[in-house]
């Protein structure tokens, strides 16, 4: 991609946010979003530095830790947002600075344990099965209260909030429930005396619909970077084939 074409992306994503925001009654200020550049290389991230951008969303390990290697003097957030084997959580502790796909007990531990060997703490959100399809990853939503209480316990997981991946569907009131019942449960949680603010939620082909029922942070791949090179299905592998 060259740069004009990305910087005009990227404009443009602000803008259609910025919009959704307003039709939503809300304040643009109140919605982040994060590139997503899996699949893109280091040349293309390269490109976004020079936009500004300092953070970046990816779904697998290890082209967290190259791009991280490769670009290791640029200072850059690199957020974990798939789904992730226990097994990767050294490498996870090690360049990642968020994450966004905490889903079960055992993952929990073995980031802590990584991240006390690391020395680190990083910021996470609990990602939550808020649709019915089976292939799905995320925590079943009826345990999200006993796993929130489970993780006040690890000093190195700053939790911060929720995160879901709507129903692969073309019916935006399924995709719109969603959102809600993930809003619904993070103002239960909230109630519940958890600091958990944030709601990432919302792709390119559905954030004004996040946005309208109160995402905090929007993933935008496909809008910036454009059509990634390889199918979903190959790097993300609940997507429909
Ligand atoms: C790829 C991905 C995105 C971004 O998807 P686009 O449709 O390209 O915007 C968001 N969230 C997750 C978890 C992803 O894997």
């Amino acid at each position: 991609m060259d740069q004009s074409h990305l910087a005009a992306n990227w404009a443009d994503i602000q803008r259609r946010v910025a919009d959704a925001c307003r039709a939503a009654g809300r304040d643009p200020a109140e919605v982040n979003v994060l590139p997503v550049s899996k699949t893109f290389g280091v040349d293309v991230v390269r490109e976004a530095m020079a936009l500004g951008l300092t953070r970046f969303g990816e779904n697998k390990v290890q082209e967290i830790r190259d791009k991280a290697r490769a670009l290791a003097n640029a200072h850059l957030d690199w957020v974990m947002i798939g789904h992730l084997q226990t097994n990767k959580a050294k490498e996870v502790a090690r360049y990642a600075s968020e994450v966004q796909s905490l889903d079960r007990p055992e993952l929990a531990a073995a980031l802590d344990h990584r991240l006390q060997m690391e020395g680190r703490a990083i910021d996470v959100l609990v990602q939550v099965k808020t649709s019915t399809e089976d292939t799905k990853y995320g925590l079943p939503p009826a345990e999200l209260p006993g796993f929130l209480d489970s993780l006040a316990g690890y000093g190195t997981l700053r939790v911060r909030g929720l995160m879901t991946l709507a129903i692969h569907t073309k019916v935006p009131e399924e995709i719109r429930a969603c959102f809600r019942q993930l809003r619904e449960l993070r103002d239960a949680a909230i109630g519940r005396g958890h600091h958990i603010p944030r709601l990432s939620m919302g792709m390119s082909g559905d954030f004004p619909i996040a946005i309208a029922e109160g995402a905090t942070e929007v993933r935008i791949g496909t809008a910036i970077f454009g059509k990634r090179p390889y199918p979903d299905s190959y790097y993300w592998p609940e997507a429909p084939r």
